[in-house]
Parts: C-alpha cells; structure tokens; sequence
C-alpha cells in the first residue's frame, strides 16, 4: 500500500465500491480499504433491490441474482393480504441479489477502474492537520501505518465511525434502530418469485418481517424491530422465532445474521474539511422499507463524482464539498427519504385494527407503477384523513 492517494474510500460496500470507481474513472490514485478479510460477507442484508434502481449502475448478471421476483404480498395483521402483481403493476417488480457476489463485483470494477483494494485494513483514526481530513491512520494485516489522502470518503456503513471521529454528530436516536435478525432458511415452502412483508404488532413492533426468495425453497426470512421495543422475551429474534415455528416449523437455518438498520434523517451535514460521507454510514436508508443498497450506490457515486471535481481544483474545503451535500438532498432520492421519513414516523403509531383497515382499503389494487411512493398514493386516496394525519407531523 502506498503511504499517499488522492483519495482514501473507507468501507467496500456498495457505496465505498461506486465511490471508488468513480474516483478512479476520473484519473484520480484511489485507495479503497475493507476492514473484512473478504468483500461481501457476512451478509448484513435482505438483498432485495428494485429492477429499474439497480440498472442505473449495472446491468443485471444471473451471476448474482438470486431470485427473479413477479410480485410481492404484504400481509396485514389479520391475514388480509394485498399482492402487486408484475402482469397488474404494468412493470418490474425486483431481484433479490447474491451480495457475496454482487459486492465483489462493484469492488472489482473500481479495482478494473484503476483503484487499489486492501482487505483485511482498518481504518482506526482521521489524520488531521488544522481542522481537516487529511487521510486515515489504518491497521492493514496488523501492520499500522498512515495513509495521506486529499479527501477521505467515509462508506463504511451503519456502524460508522470514521466521521464521527471526525468530528460529525452520526448519533442514531435507539428509536430510529431497526434492531434486526435474518435466517437464510432451506427446505421450505415459499413462492420463489414473491417478496413477502408481514405486518403487526405480535409479529414485528413497529417495523415488519419478510420472506424473501433465494430459490425454490429456499429464503431469507428476517425481522426489524424498532430498538426501543426490544426488551427481554420481545427481541427481534423472539418474534422471528416464533413466526419460523409456526410457519416454517421443518426449515433448516443455513445462516444465521444480525445487523441494525438506521431510519433516521439523513446527517444534517455529509460533508467537512477533507472528508464526505455516503452510504448507511450518511443514514441515507429509506425510513419505511428499510432499503439502503441503491441508495448507498447513488451517493457512493455522486461523492465520487463531486470528490473527485475537488481534488482536481485544489480544494476539499466543506464549502467546496457541499456541492454534494445538496445534491443529493436537491434528488429524487434526498426528496424520497425526507416524504418516506414521516411517512414511516405515521405508520409506527398505527394499532393492528388501522393496519387492517389500510389494507383492507387497498383491496383489488390495480397499480401502475410498482413502487412505494405508488402504493402510499393509492392509500392515501382511499383514506384522504391519512393526509391530514400526515400533514400533522413535524
Ligand atoms: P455496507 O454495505 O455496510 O459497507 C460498509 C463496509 O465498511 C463494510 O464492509 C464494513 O466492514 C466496512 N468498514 C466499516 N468500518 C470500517 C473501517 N473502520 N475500516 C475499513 N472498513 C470498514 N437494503 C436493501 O436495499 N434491500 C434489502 O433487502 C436490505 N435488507 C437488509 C436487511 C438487514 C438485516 C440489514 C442489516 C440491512 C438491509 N439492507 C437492505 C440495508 C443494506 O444492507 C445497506 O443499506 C447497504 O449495505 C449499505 O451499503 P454501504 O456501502 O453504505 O454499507
């Protein structure tokens, strides 16, 4: 490893991956270290990402996709359930990804792009000089060493640290930490090409558990919870338990995951001197689904875009990064986590008998895009008090 890049991309998910590329694709040295032995695993996630979202990156592989989805269920408290067919919707439902794959693939074309990639390095301090960022002091295979950077760009997920260290305020309120488990279960009988949510207050507090294929009968079947609801004998894993036995009692578990998922606001700042953030660790994951894939790969992008534009005038001074900071607040994405945000804020005070009613409203919903933002349309004009209800949060 080299003691001075341009830039230093902290995190090999998929936002230290786009970031990486697209820093080195602009003609920039680029260093990206993974603090894991090896990119992609353990997986931390439920793999499912929308079609049209993913092929604003990449063009789909079967290499990495594992199940190819027709329709998804949601399934209200009472059975009631609400399923959004391709053929209805009129378009793309998803894939559930491989990420152990799909993860090395990104990593590998930044590294095709030209950036350099150490597993097994950590990052465990910035380097400042005067205030600002000026690389990562990092533990690569147990050997400490500093590692001098124009700009640093922090991907390094919900766990982050490193803007925190930073200086940045990256506290998640333990409300708005989905607490979550996940089963990569075999051997049970699922629809292969459904993503299945169900919802409830016995079933998942303020949150929902799902079923999402990995092949025939084969499924990730995982829960979030809001971690001010977990308490002894109500932890996520309680709940998830409970629904396998009654649901999936011959299945085998073949993996078994936990992990947080944040649906706070975004940071109110994802830039400072020397140093932007993207991905999980901006908490930039959609508040109601969870989802935070394509939303790290946009940012990752974009930080690599704007990052590198800086690096080649001279400056990544926080006035001259927040170009970024406002642009993806200014996009459809930024727009999409601020609406979803109270959304989700309304959703977790409603009782089962709402959740009900809500569903039973969309009964022979016939939508003509398969997305959230159409589905809360379409509840809202079937229950036109939810927007008064909605308008009454912050
Ligand atoms: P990550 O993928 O977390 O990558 C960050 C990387 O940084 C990690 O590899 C980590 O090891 C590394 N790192 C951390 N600290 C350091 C350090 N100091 N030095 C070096 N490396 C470091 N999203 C969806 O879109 N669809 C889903 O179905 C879905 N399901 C989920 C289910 C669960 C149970 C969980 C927990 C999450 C789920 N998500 C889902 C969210 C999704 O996994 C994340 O939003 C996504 O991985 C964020 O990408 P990222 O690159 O920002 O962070």
């Amino acid at each position: 490893m080299k003691s001075n890049y341009d830039i230093l991309v902290v995190g090999g998910g998929p936002a230290g991956a786009l970031a990486a590329k697209t820093a080195a694709e602009a003609g920039h040295s680029v260093c990206l270290i993974e603090k894991r032995p090896a990119i992609g695993t353990p997986v931390r996630c439920a793999e499912g990402i929308g079609k049209e979202l993913l092929k604003e990156f990449i063009e789909p592989d079967e290499r990495w996709i594992s199940a190819d989805l027709q329709r998804a269920r949601i399934i209200a408290p009472n059975g009631a359930t609400i399923s959004l067919d391709q053929s209805r919707a009129g378009n793309e439902v998803g894939y559930i990804l491989d990420r152990k794959v799909f993860d090395r693939e990104l990593v590998w074309r930044a590294a095709e792009a030209g950036s350099d990639v150490f597993v097994k390095t950590r990052a465990v301090a910035p380097i400042m000089e005067n205030g600002a960022v000026k690389g990562a002091k990092v533990i690569s295979a147990g050997k400490a060493m500093d590692v001098s950077a124009d700009l640093v760009i922090a991907a390094d997920g919900v766990e982050s640290k490193f803007a925190r260290w930073a200086g940045l305020n990256t506290t998640v309120p333990l409300g708005e930490m989905m607490s979550c488990v996940q089963y990569l279960m075999t051997d049970i009988p699922i629809d292969p090409v459904s993503t299945d949510f169900y919802l409830g207050r016995e079933i998942a507090p303020e949150g929902y558990l799902w079923v999402f294929p990995k092949g025939d009968r084969t499924a990730n079947v995982g829960i979030g919870i809001s971690g001010r609801q977990s308490r002894d004998g109500t932890r996520a894993r309680d709940y998830l338990d409970r629904f396998v036995a009654e649901h999936f009692p011959g299945g085998k578990i073949i993996e078994h995951i936990v992990g947080g998922v944040s649906i706070c606001r975004p940071l109110p700042c994802t830039v400072a001197d020397g140093l932007m953030v993207a991905g999980d660790a901006a908490r930039v994951v959609d508040p109601i689904t969870g989802g935070g894939i394509f939303n790290a790969m946009f940012t990752g992008r974009m930080a690599g875009q704007v990052g590198s534009e800086c690096v080649s005038a001279g400056t990544c001074t926080k006035d001259a990064l927040m170009k970024y900071d406002e642009a993806w607040r200014a996009s459809y994405m930024g727009k999409t986590l601020e609406r979803n945000y109270k959304v989700k804020d309304y959703f977790i005070t409603l009782d089962d008998a709402k959740l009900n009613d809500l569903a039973g409203s969309l009964a022979n919903i016939n939508m003509e895009e398969f997305k959230v933002s159409t589905l809360i349309m379409e509840l809202i004009k079937r229950n036109p008090k939810m927007l008064l209800e909605l308008r009454a949060l912050k």
